[in-house]
């Protein structure tokens, strides 16, 4: 690509370091910025430096926050004793999303896959494991897309924690397997967490 301005082509660089943006879709994303206001511009930029620099993670479950802890862990009304665990903040989003779920989070920040060198020590997995082994958790329910890697995450946690006297449940899938929670219509992933099954019962049936 041959651009008429260095200012222009490092910017297209710049955007074209985004995920799914091309640089067929860094100019065009570019130039529509060039036709704004400028001030359009600084409020862009202005919210993604200070997003990047001021946001937390939740120092008992990981979910990106404003606090140290997030309003969903801070939320007296919501039962602390049941946890559902994820693998990221979108899955968060999309639980939320069904209003069908009273419990809290804990968000794994990704999942066990040793082809992509993902081990567990390199998940928010510790923290999960000592929160249940200091007896304050009745109930954990794996909310992990149902692939290899899903699975792998789910029975090393499961453990983990096997020893200790807490139900174990996991999201009853309606939706097809190797769906992603985030892509699942919101009735569907609310009943799925409505109906759990529990964990023993679902590996052994595989
Ligand atoms: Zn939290």
């Amino acid at each position: 690509m041959e651009f008429s301005s260095k200012l222009l082509e490092k910017a297209v660089n710049e955007m074209a370091q985004l995920p799914g943006i091309g640089k067929r879709t860094a100019l065009r994303l570019v130039l529509h910025l060039l036709k704004q206001p400028k001030e359009q511009t600084r409020f862009l930029t202005e919210a993604i430096t200070t997003m990047r620099e001021e946001v937390k993670f939740c120092r008992s479950c990981h979910n990106i926050s404003d606090n140290d802890v997030c309003e969903i862990c801070a939320n007296t009304k919501r039962n602390q004793q049941i946890i559902c665990i994820v693998e990221d903040i979108r899955d968060v989003m999309a639980i939320e999303n069904t209003g069908q779920f009273r419990g809290i989070y804990h968000v794994l920040g990704g999942k066990i896959s040793p082809i992509e060198g993902v081990g567990p020590s390199q998940l928010n997995i510790n923290t999960l494991v000592e929160k249940v082994k200091s007896g304050s958790v009745s109930e954990i329910i794996f909310a992990l897309s149902s692939t290899m890697e899903g699975d792998t995450t789910n029975f090393y946690i499961y453990k983990q924690i096997q020893e200790c006297d807490i139900i174990t449940s996991t999201i009853a899938r309606g939706i097809s397997v190797g769906d992603e929670l985030e892509y699942a219509d919101e009735v569907t992933l609310g009943r799925s967490i409505l109906q759990r099954v529990p964990f023993e019962k679902f590996f052994k049936n595989n």
